[in-house]
């Protein structure tokens, strides 16, 4: 029998409330399977080991998980910390250090989802989109000077290489022609941006020639959030910058029914390092510690992570039941017009499988 390690993250907020439901999902899937099984270790890191130890997670955190098959990680991000220490200190470090380049978000409106667009069936909406997530916007580079002083400089410099780029494009057209309809839509701002993204959409030529089967075309990130709007079916696998990416996805799952539903996979494609999965939202500060919080795109995270784990007949089988969970609107939460909590679309999902 295969045994998967997972490291278990739920960093703050409800991270610390879906991850487990997560796990639990997960423990009950394998004991059903009876072909793998997994054996997690959770990680306290996040904002309360902060408070502790003055850092998000230990300076040898990345090779304390290394040698795991995968991470399943909650939201990084706490009340009283500002939001730069929690992001960079916990998910950006592993990401960065793991060399997760490409962060793989779907989007569809799964069965029972009231979703917001008017003249929009779940068959109009089935997107992939592909952030890249190891530079440009969120590259880190910049600083300030003379701080508080009126003379004070800030910068933030977005950092786009030939080889970033061209992977992460390159995965993107992999990952369409994989797809029944082999459509990419290659996101820019080139016509205000005039360097790394005029270099961005040279790549996206070059790297198209290797995929005459993949029909694609280029669409401005502004333009493309009306098309999101007003052409859903347009669109099937998109590919954007990091930070262009970030909002279109949001977007994205806010038109697909609700952000608390939306998964993601910060994947290694090289598989040298574990990828992580987890739910696109964040901590939720409003509802966290309430039992409330939707446990749906943890779970559609854990699909993708059994996909990449090479498990596609147990990834099929949670999806189909998680749709007959969504289905089900008695089995909605808050966030989806429900009165339902977490525990009991938990306790649906295993009771199902
Ligand atoms: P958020 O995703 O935490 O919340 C936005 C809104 O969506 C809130 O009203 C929240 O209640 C609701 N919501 C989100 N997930 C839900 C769920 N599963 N079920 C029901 N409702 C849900 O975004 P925010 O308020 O912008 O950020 C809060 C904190 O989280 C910040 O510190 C931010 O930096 C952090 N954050 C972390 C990540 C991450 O670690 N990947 C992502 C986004 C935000
Ligand atoms: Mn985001």
């Amino acid at each position: 029998m295969k045994t998967y390690k997972i490291a278990c993250i739920p960093g703050d907020g409800i991270g610390k409330e879906v991850v487990p439901a997560g796990e639990a999902v997960l423990r009950a899937l394998a004991a059903k399977s009876g072909k793998f099984n997994f054996e997690f270790e959770s990680f306290g890191w996040g904002g309360d080991w902060y408070r502790a130890h003055g850092e998000m997670m230990p300076k040898n955190g990345n090779d304390l998980i290394k040698d795991k098959d995968a991470i399943l990680f909650g939201s990084a991000g706490d009340p009283h910390i500002p939001d730069h220490i929690t992001l960079w200190g916990l998910r950006l470090k592993i990401c960065q250090g793991f060399d997760q380049y490409a962060n793989v978000r779907p989007t569809r409106i799964l069965p029972g989802i009231d979703a917001p667009l008017k003249r929009c069936t779940p068959a109009d909406l089935d997107w992939v989109i592909v952030r890249e997530n190891s530079e440009g916007e969120y590259a880190g580079v910049g600083g300030r000077v003379h701080q508080g002083h009126a003379i004070e400089v800030a910068t933030d410099v977005s950092m786009m290489t030939r080889v970033g780029v061209e992977r992460v494009i390159r995965y993107a057209f992999e990952l369409a022609r994989s797809r029944p309809r082999k459509q990419l839509t290659v996101v820019t701002k080139s016509n205000a941006q005039r360097h790394a993204m005029v270099m961005w959409d040279e790549i996206a030529v070059e790297v198209s020639k290797d995929f005459p089967d993949v029909k694609w075309d280029k669409e401005l990130v502004d333009a493309m959030t009306a098309r999101m709007v007003n052409k859903p079916r347009t669109i099937d696998t998109v590919v954007a910058t990091n930070l262009h990416a970030d909002v279109l996805s949001d977007l994205a799952a806010a038109l697909a029914g609700s952000l608390g539903i939306a998964p993601t996979a910060n994947i290694d494609p090289s598989r040298r390092f574990p990828s992580m999965f987890e739910p696109i939202h964040g901590s939720a500060f409003d509802i966290m510690g309430k039992g409330l919080a939707n446990p749906i795109g943890t779970f559609w995270s854990c699909v993708m992570m059994l996909e990449h784990l090479g498990e596609p007949e147990a990834a099929k089988k949670l999806m189909a039941v998680i749709e007959s969970v969504t289905a089900d609107t008695s089995l909605h939460t808050g966030d989806l017009g429900g009165k339902a909590t977490m525990d009991q679309v938990t306790q649906a999902v295993i009771a199902r499988l």
